[in-house]
């Protein structure tokens, strides 16, 4: 166990309780203060390790998968796979959407002309396979099909697991959006048959915002030559840069993003493994929820498939006032979220980064005396 992952830090910059960027150890931020050439060899051998650790992370062996990372927000990352990975001819995208990121992935598809069938459903519900079985069975043309496993929306869990498995047999390419939950909650990739899965530096494996990362099924991104609308992310030509070159990024990299991503991948591990920080977060949470609701507070999402990276609550109150509440917590040192959800009036407050139990009891210490003052 290093220090870093374990003690809860004195900053005097306040905590952010987002879910992205979020709340970075100092030894990840002070790998920012040196200055790295692109074609150093060392740099390249650095982008090797990190392609390497997240195909490991991932559970997947480097036999049969890649990791390309692409600069930019995780948007990027996701625009970048989705317009590499169907084919500008005879193919259709079917996307499961339950909330802002899987209505993100439409938007996607609309700029990129690419055909999509949406399958929606209700925010505080799951992408259940039911309805998304039946919609295959109209739609024998989907040759791709892409979800979000946690729909940061609401903090809601879409079952990939019972998902992937059953599309992946009929032939069809999988994409799974796991931005907010990769680092964060075990995910085998490969045993799922997971195509491509999309995350970013700046979610749970806590790093800072600088690039996307792509873990893709070798034999899946293969066929892919050609297929990109864009130049800049095209995912098939960045992919083969990093490989015929050694780790050579195409264009102009985020180098201290990447030496930062470094130490985060190390803390990751000293901390135990995506296990162990599974363990922390979903300890943040439950903290978070239980003290919440004896506050008065009530989540959106029902404790079956809420996820430990962020959680919703409902407003209070009708006349609640989040902006004050918010700049209360703010004064105090804590940064919240507010909500996404279309129908309901809501609030987040995010359990990931470098954040432990301690911080979230004096979080609600500080909600519990704004209760007292205002309600
Ligand atoms: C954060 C996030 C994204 C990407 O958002 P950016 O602002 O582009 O980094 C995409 N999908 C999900 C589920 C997310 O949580």
């Amino acid at each position: 166990m290093n220090e870093a992952a374990t003690q809860p830090q004195v900053e005097t910059a306040p905590l952010l309780l987002t879910p992205g960027p979020l709340t970075t150890s100092r030894t990840v931020k002070e790998q920012m203060l040196v200055d790295h050439g692109t074609w150093d060899d060392e740099y390249k051998e650095d982008t090797q390790q990190v392609r390497a650790a997240l195909v490991k992370l991932a559970n997947a062996s480097k036999k049969t998968y890649t990791a390309v990372l692409m600069q930019g927000s995780g948007t990027f990352a996701v625009e970048s796979t989705i317009g590499t990975a169907v084919p500008k001819q005879g193919a259709t995208l079917m996307i499961a959407i339950n909330g802002a990121y899987g209505q993100r992935m439409a938007q996607i598809a609309d700029y990129l002309g690419i055909n999509h069938v949406d399958v929606v459903f209700d925010e505080d519900e799951v992408t259940g396979l039911e309805k998304i079985m039946d919609k295959l069975a109209a739609h024998p043309e989907v040759t791709h099909f892409a979800m979000v496993h946690c729909e940061t929306t609401t903090g809601i869990l879409n079952p990939i697991e019972t998902l992937i498995p059953k599309i992946h047999a009929m032939g069809i390419v999988t994409i799974v959006d796991a931005m907010s939950s990769f680092g964060g909650i075990p995910i085998n990739v490969e045993a799922l048959g997971i195509d491509y899965l999309i995350s970013s530096s700046n979610k749970c494996i806590q790093g800072v915002p600088g690039f996307g990362l792509v873990i893709a099924k070798r034999q899946t991104i293969d066929q892919t030559a050609g297929n990109a609308r864009s130049l800049a992310l095209d995912l098939y030509d960045q992919y083969q840069c990093f490989e015929v070159h050694d780790g050579k990024w195409r264009f102009t990299s985020p180098t201290h993003v990447v030496y930062a991503f470094l130490q985060a991948l190390k803390e990751l591990a000293a901390e135990g493994g995506v296990p162990a920080r599974n363990r922390r977060y979903a300890h943040n949470e439950k903290t978070l929820r239980q003290g919440m609701m004896t506050l008065g507070y009530q989540p959106v999402i029902d404790e079956a498939v809420q996820s430990p990276i962020i959680t919703s609550f409902r407003y209070p109150s009708k006349d609640f006032n989040f902006q004050k509440f918010y700049n209360y917590l703010k004064e105090k040192g804590f940064i919240i979220y507010p909500g996404k959800v279309s129908t309901i009036d809501s609030f987040r407050i995010g359990n990931i980064g470098q954040v432990f139990n301690d911080d979230m009891v004096r979080l609600l210490a500080l909600i519990k005396q704004y209760s007292v003052v205002e309600v």
